[in-house]
């Protein structure tokens, strides 16, 4: 067995003793009594009786060697800033958002909403609730005023964070006005809203309500605040799945299973130390945001950056001006960026020094091997897939260079991560399947620490949701279909949504991506299963082109379409051939960059695309209309 099988099968045959030792990452202020309690399955308990704290453990535990080193770096190419907070600034910012949260009445257990665009101040209030005790629930900034509407009245905060606007591609985003809208459809307004005044865009006052951030700073800078040592399987915060396949569910999460399973994750899968910087493009709206912008770094001893901007301005180097300005070690980002900057000119890859820089990490989607390819080359440095959800918060697949360097392979996230009872299962039967075989992804519990301990409010709907779609036995279902080849490298296939079904055939929408993106034209595709009176589906392709301007509309864009169904014929076979290919200039996705396929299907079939309000950009999916 190799030394990352052998650190596998302990986390796994005894997980007491795996997480008994990786618990002395952290800070404590009282000791467990056990490391799991599992009497009620699939309820997991992890450190239970320990007592911590996640802001004591990001914030003042690092104080004592790392004050006046960088914690936190704020860059806006929105605005034109970037600030470095050290850690004692850190520590005086957050506790006088503690302070101020506690003035309004916030205590150990009060929710606390967060609709922050990608500034300081995000940060400062959810390391504050971390504080006090009181639970955050982040909302992506910008989301419509229904999205944000429902997410209050499912959390009941008792105070709102937000801005007076966000800034994305230099296109402001008044947040006020979608909040105050939000509020007055909810059935549970916040007693108070804490607003920070950007000065990007005018703001209607509600008197007696809003408070001004900036005033109440002034009031409290300066004050420290007790931290609330808080029992380890105490909620840290709820945080909304993306919501690709449908009605978000809010994860509650743990606090020291958490705390644990990030520091471990930092050294063992991102191979970050500290003193050392992490910048990870993601947004605090997203699981990425809250493990490996703000937890996950701070807690480990890094400094983060928190970035607010695109990738491709001023240019398509900003990345990596940032990695050699800051001297960034481990970097994590989305395949989605990466296409963006597939787009632009390639020497920009080589403009900066980016010896600091380790590695390259990317989750949240399929990471195609024609992206990977282009990257890692571009880059000269590895590039590591990695896979999980919302709902487990750290990565379920991954190499992990820190426990023993293994070779990668393109297309896969490698290998099941420690803590992870990882398995693909026959989706009819729950058989589990041998190499080679495709099926479903799942996790036989207990979940580790730090994944999801429930539904926020709802404990049914967290075991109706994810352990009863697998006959037979109680198991976590990923809803991804997965496979495992000969070498144990581990394969992502799509989700179980997404498979198509032509004349009898079942195809995973994933497979033909990846055929299709393999054609150099390419840049990005999305590859839907439409119904069709005589084959049950047929499968729809929408491709984005490297150079649009190549191929004209009356013959070189036919011409490409055969070449792309010749090629989809030569690797699946002509079952798996789009029955047409259509060329649009972008694809919908979510605002976390994922391909909204429901909406999608829903179009060419004529439907009614249902709730878009997590869509980026709805001009995108007028195009595809133009096409039906
Ligand atoms: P919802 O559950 O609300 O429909 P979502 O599943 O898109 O939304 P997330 O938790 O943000 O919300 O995304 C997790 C999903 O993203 C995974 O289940 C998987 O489908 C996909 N994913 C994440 N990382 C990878 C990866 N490295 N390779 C392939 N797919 C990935
Ligand atoms: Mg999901």
């Amino acid at each position: 067995m190799t030394t990352l099988e052998k650190t596998h099968a302990l986390s796994i045959q005894n997980r007491e003793e795996f997480w008994g030792q990786q618990a002395h990452r952290i800070h404590w202020e009282s000791p467990h009594d056990k490391v799991l309690e599992f009497d009620h399955p699939p309820f997991a308990k992890w450190f239970v009786g320990g007592r911590t704290n996640l802001c004591y453990n990001a914030v003042d535990r690092w104080l004592k060697t790392q004050a006046d080193q960088a914690a936190l770096i704020w860059v806006s190419t929105e605005v034109n800033k970037e600030i470095v907070f050290t850690r004692s600034d850190l520590f005086r910012e957050v506790n006088a958002f503690a302070a101020m949260l506690k003035a309004q009445g916030v205590s150990e257990g009060d929710r606390v909403l967060i609709y922050m665009p990608m500034i300081p101040s995000a940060v400062f209030a959810m390391l504050a609730c971390a504080r006090i005790g009181a639970i955050h629930s982040v909302v992506f900034g910008g989301f419509a005023s229904v999205n944000l509407a429902q997410r209050i009245d499912d959390a009941q905060p008792t105070v709102i964070v937000s801005a007076d606007a966000g800034s994305r591609a230099g296109k402001v985003t008044p947040y006020k006005p979608l909040l105050d809208k939000a509020i007055s459809l909810c059935n549970s307004p916040p007693k108070a809203v804490i607003i920070e005044d950007r000065g990007l865009h005018e703001m209607n006052w509600v008197d007696g309500r809003d408070q001004d951030y900036a005033s109440l700073r002034e009031q409290y800078l300066g004050q420290t605040v007790d931290v609330t040592w808080l029992e380890s399987s105490q909620p840290s915060y709820i945080l909304y799945t993306s919501g690709t396949t449908g009605r978000p569910k809010g994860v509650q999460r743990d606090t020291g299973g958490y705390a644990v399973a990030l520091a471990t994750s930092m050294e063992y899968i991102y191979d970050g130390h500290p003193g050392e910087t992490f910048l990870c493009t993601s947004d605090i709206g997203w699981v990425v945001g809250h493990s490996y912008i703000v937890y996950g770094p701070l807690i480990a001893g890094m400094a983060t950056i928190l970035y607010e901007g695109t990738p491709v301005r001023p240019d398509g180097g900003i990345l990596w001006r940032l990695v050699q300005d800051y001297k960034v070690s481990v970097m994590f980002s989305a395949p989605t960026a990466i296409r963006v900057l597939k787009k632009q000119d390639p020497e920009l890859l080589g403009k900066y020094d980016l010896s600091s820089l380790r590695a390259l990490y990317m989750a949240g989607e399929p990471l195609d091997e024609p992206t990977a390819t282009w990257i890692s080359q571009g880059l000269g440095k590895p590039v590591i897939d990695n896979y999980w959800q919302t709902e487990t918060g750290w990565p379920i697949l991954a190499a992990q260079p820190g426990i023993e360097k293994r070779p990668t392979r393109f297309g896969s996230p490698s290998f099941p991560v420690y803590g992870y009872d990882v398995k693909i299962l026959d989706e009819q039967t729950g058989q589990e399947l041998g190499a080679g075989q495709k099926g479903v992804v799942a996790i036989f519990p207990p979940l580790p620490p730090g994944a999801m301990s429930t539904v926020w409010g709802d404990d049914e709907r967290f075991v109706q949701t994810y352990f009863t779609s697998i006959p037979g036995r109680q198991v976590y279902s990923t809803f991804d279909w997965g496979l495992v080849d000969q070498d144990g490298y581990w394969f992502i296939l799509g989700r179980t949504d997404d498979v198509i079904n032509v004349a009898g055939h079942r195809l995973g929408t994933r497979e033909i991506e990846e055929s299709v993106n393999s054609h150099p034209a390419i840049a990005e595709s999305a590859v839907v299963g439409v119904s069709d009176a005589l084959k049950g589906q047929v499968a729809v392709a929408f491709v984005v082109l490297k150079q649009p301007e190549r191929f004209d509309v009356v013959t070189g864009q036919p011409a490409l379409a055969k070449e792309i169904m010749r090629v989809v014929d030569d690797q699946l076979g002509a079952v798996a051939r789009p029955a047409a290919i259509q060329f649009v200039t972008a694809l919908p996705k979510t605002r976390s960059g994922k391909v909204l396929r429901r909406a999608i299907v829903a179009v060419c079939e004529g439907r009614d695309p249902g709730d878009l309000t997590t869509i980026e950009d709805p001009a995108t999916l007028e195009q595809i209309q133009k096409h039906t």
